[in-house]
Parts: C-alpha cells; sequence; structure tokens
C-alpha cells in the first residue's frame, strides 16, 4: 500500500491509488431533497467499499442507516469490555459541480497519474473514509486487534447537513451509553504559506467548529406603477436592513481557542508577530483587530455576517411587492443561534422588515478545547510530517462530528495531508485532487493510530 524509496517521499502504490480512483467515480452527490438524490451510486460505492476490503467487511460488525455505515470493530481486552477507544468519521457523500469546464479532467473520471489522483471527493473527504479502510485491513491482515473497541461511521449526507446519516448514528452510539476516548473527523490540515509570519507547515488541528445560521429578511409592499413610488420601495427598505446588518458587524472577541492557536504558534512566528503575541494578555484587542484585517484570520475572531442572496421585484417600471435577502452568519463559542437574531432585529430596527431563521441551524461547540488525546493526534502527525508547528483551531463550517460532541472526551477534525493555499480552494472547488504523497500520509496515520491508541496484541 505505502512504500517509501530511501530519501524520498511515501507514496503510495497503483493498486491503492486506484481504489481511491474508483470511489472518486461514484457520483455520489448528496441533494437536500433526498429525492434527488442517485441512490445507485451510493450503492456502487457500496459495492466497491465491501469488495476492496474483504477483512473488514468478515471482522468488523456493520449496521446499515440508509447509505450511511456504522462499523463496531470490537475491543479485544476482556478486562474492560465496554472501554470504546475512538470513532472516526468520514462521509461518502459530495458536493456538486458548478461548471465542469474548468476541471483538468472531467470531476467524476477518478483520473490517477503519476503524481494525484483526481476528482471531486479526493480530498473532501472519500480519501479519508478509503484511507480509514485500507488501515483497517491492513491491522487485521497484520493480526492487529484493538484492546478497546473501534467505531467507523460514515455518513451519506454530510454535505447537507447530516441528519438522516450522522444523526442517526450518533443517535445509536449515545443510545448505546457511548463514550469515546477520541473522536476523529475531517476539518484542519497541515498548511505550507497560509500562516502570517510562519516559515514551517502549519498543522491545524481542529478541536470544534463554529455554529452556522442563516436569516432571511423581508419586505412586502402593495406595490404599482414606478412613477409614484412613494418615499422608499420594498427593495429600497429591504437594502438599507442589509446595509445595516454589513455595517454593525459582531464585536471581536478573543475566545480561549484562538489563544491557545496563538501560543502555540509563536514559537515558529516571526517579528514583528512575536512580539505582539507575545503581549496578547494585554494587548488582545490589538491582537484581535490584527487578526480581522483579513478574512480567513477575521473569522477567528467573531461571529461573522455574509449576505449572501438578494432578490425582489418583477420589471424596472413596476414597484416590488416583495423582497427578500437571506444572511449567512458563522457563529463563534460564547453566542448562539438565538443571540444571531437577536442581533439582526436590534440593528435593522424596522418593524416593517421580518427577520426570521431559515433552513438548519447549527449551535458553535459548547467549549472547544485541546483534550487529553491532542497530543496523541500532534505526535503522529510530526511523525507523517516531519518539522511542523501543530496547534489548534475551530472548523469554520459545520461538520458530521458536531452530532457527536458529546460522545468522546477528545475531539479532533484534522487530516495529516499538506495542502498550499491554491490547493485549499480546490475543495468544493475546481481541479480537487489528492497527492499519493498525501494519501500516504493520511493512510500511515490512520494504520500508526489504530496501533497506537488501541494498544495492539496479536491475535493467536
Ligand atoms: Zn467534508
Amino acid at each position: 500500500m505505502t512504500r517509501t524509496a530511501p530519501g524520498s517521499t511515501p507514496t503510495v502504490d497503483d493498486a491503492t491509488a486506484e481504489r481511491l480512483g474508483a470511489a472518486l467515480r461514484c457520483v455520489t452527490i448528496s441533494r437536500e431533497d433526498p429525492a434527488e438524490t442517485d441512490t445507485s451510486e451510493f450503492d456502487r460505492l457500496t459495492a466497491h467499499l465491501e469488495a476492496c476490503f474483504p477483512l473488514v467487511h468478515r471482522h468488523l460488525q456493520l449496521e446499515r442507516f440508509g447509505h450511511a455505515r456504522l462499523y463496531r470493530w470490537a475491543g479485544a481486552d476482556p478486562e474492560t469490555p465496554e472501554r470504546v477507544a475512538a470513532i472516526l468519521l468520514g462521509h461518502m457523500d459530495v458536493v456538486p459541480v458548478d461548471d465542469e469546464r474548468g476541471w483538468t479532467h472531467p470531476p467524476f473520471a477518478g483520473v490517477v497519474d503519476d503524481e494525484f489522483i483526481w476528482g471531486r471527493g479526493a480530498i473532501d473527504d472519500k480519501s479519508r473514509v478509503m484511507a480509514i479502510l485500507e488501515a483497517v485491513e491492513s491491522a487485521l491482515a497484520a493480526g492487529v486487534q484493538p484492546s478497546g473497541t473501534v467505531y467507523l461511521a460514515f455518513g451519506h449526507d454530510e454535505e447537507v447537513f447530516g441528519l438522516a446519516g450522522a444523526g442517526r448514528m450518533s443517535a445509536r452510539l449515545r443510545a448505546a451509553g457511548v463514550r469515546a476516548e477520541l473522536l476523529l473527523d475531517e476539518g484542519g490540515v497541515v498548511t505550507t504559506g497560509v500562516a502570517p509570519g510562519v516559515g514551517v507547515p502549519v498543522a491545524t488541528i481542529m478541536v470544534g467548529e463554529k455554529g452556522f445560521a442563516t436569516i432571511r429578511l423581508a419586505v412586502t409592499a402593495i406595490g404599482g406603477h414606478s412613477s409614484m413610488p412613494g418615499r422608499q420601495t420594498a427593495v429600497g427598505r429591504l437594502a438599507r436592513a442589509v446595509a445595516r446588518l454589513q455595517d454593525h458587524p459582531f464585536p471581536l472577541r478573543l475566545t480561549p481557542v484562538t489563544l491557545d492557536m496563538l501560543t502555540r504558534l509563536r514559537s515558529v512566528m516571526s517579528e514583528p508577530r512575536r512580539t505582539l503575541l507575545g503581549l496578547v494578555g494585554v494587548a488582545g484587542p490589538a491582537v484581535a483587530r490584527v487578526l480581522a484585517a483579513r478574512p480567513t484570520t477575521e473569522a477567528l475572531v467573531r461571529t461573522t455576517t455574509a449576505p449572501t442572496m438578494i432578490h425582489g421585484g418583477v420589471k424596472p417600471n413596476v414597484l416590488p411587492q416583495r423582497a427578500e435577502a437571506f444572511v449567512n452568519f458563522r457563529i463563534l463559542p460564547g453566542d448562539s443561534v438565538d443571540d444571531v437574531l437577536a442581533h439582526c432585529r436590534r440593528v435593522v430596527r424596522d418593524e416593517q422588515v421580518t427577520v426570521e431563521l431559515v433552513g438548519t441551524a447549527s449551535e458553535p461547540s459548547p467549549d472547544p478545547a485541546a483534550g487529553p488525546l491532542f497530543d496523541l493526534i500532534a505526535d503522529l502527525t510530526r511523525e507523517v510530517v516531519p518539522d511542523t508547528a501543530v496547534t489548534v483551531g475551530m472548523v469554520p463550517g459545520a461538520t458530521d462530528s458536531r452530532y457527536y460532541d458529546d460522545l468522546a472526551a477528545t475531539r479532533c477534525n484534522f487530516a495529516p495531508i499538506v495542502l498550499t493555499a491554491h490547493d485549499l480552494e480546490r475543495i468544493h472547488g475546481t481541479d480537487e485532487r489528492l497527492s499519493r504523497a498525501n494519501y500516504a500520509r493520511l493512510i500511515t496515520f490512520n494504520r500508526r493510530l489504530i496501533d497506537r491508541l488501541a494498544q495492539p496484541r496479536v491475535r493467536e
């Protein structure tokens, strides 16, 4: 599976790369309306998994929730039959492709070349699902059995909020009284050239996530001819409400997890950031302002406000009868969905503009922090990506792991794959691909995790 020539970066052999390529050829796009999902593509992927990993499917118990798959790998230690070492998450669905024309290879062709495995899902998140299964298969082949039970939970609807997959699988684990030592899911990666003032690769092991809420603003009016509009039309009134929200962002705030992130990064930062960070105890507001200057780091220090859609009116010379806008918020721990709603009402302060929550919302992680097994994940990361600075972070979006938040002592959202800023744009974007070297890192990391976490012993 993975191999290393002396002095070179580990890579994966053709058969291993091809197994991922074949998974990428299954068009497992999840849709908000499940009726629009092509279930036959999920059936194809399922058949592929079962064909590729015979030992996994012989030795692990499998429970299906629709197309979601919950595997249970029983712990071997008779002294602690209840011990759950880990819940390893991944998702098998992908987002659709906007415009295929920009792609080097068609997004669902699963092309494998000497350097990359190409296609939608190569990073997010089929590589994770496949790497976990590769690692478990190889552990089984080597006679390794974990002492504590390990669950693998692969959702089929993460990209549309995960209710039918992660929602049901986590409920099953909760009902069974599962309390795991580690929860591991997608989120952070190792980046190069992304963190300002840091010259080494940075592994951001995320330990929680921001919340998510979308607010709809709507104005209705009588309509009529645009030659006699009165003082304000529905469009004008709505525009003013949107502008007020844009002009009144949530306050800047350094959360404990962001402080921890900066502290861990300080030693690898160049001046003057290093000195500034040394003052974070007394100069917190100044540090927050520096972070707020860039959109990527602003997300760390406030609940963000993003007006994303606006429409109203039917014709240039007709007064609109209705206008509406949608504003998406990503909620910092410490704020809540209710806080967002209250903020909108207070800032818009116009009784003729209705303000309501629409669609799925999720609260931020209650108290994100590096848990007891964080250092294990950090150590494994340094093993597969040497000379990496390791820090904590928060997932800016929502992942399946929010359903499992209360089921584990340590939560990590992370994959030890090395990406540039340009590579990050490929996720949900054009030309998503994973290098063979990164795929090898992901498999090795999962295999070593199984070996370490579960304190393996050799089966007789
Ligand atoms: Zn994902």
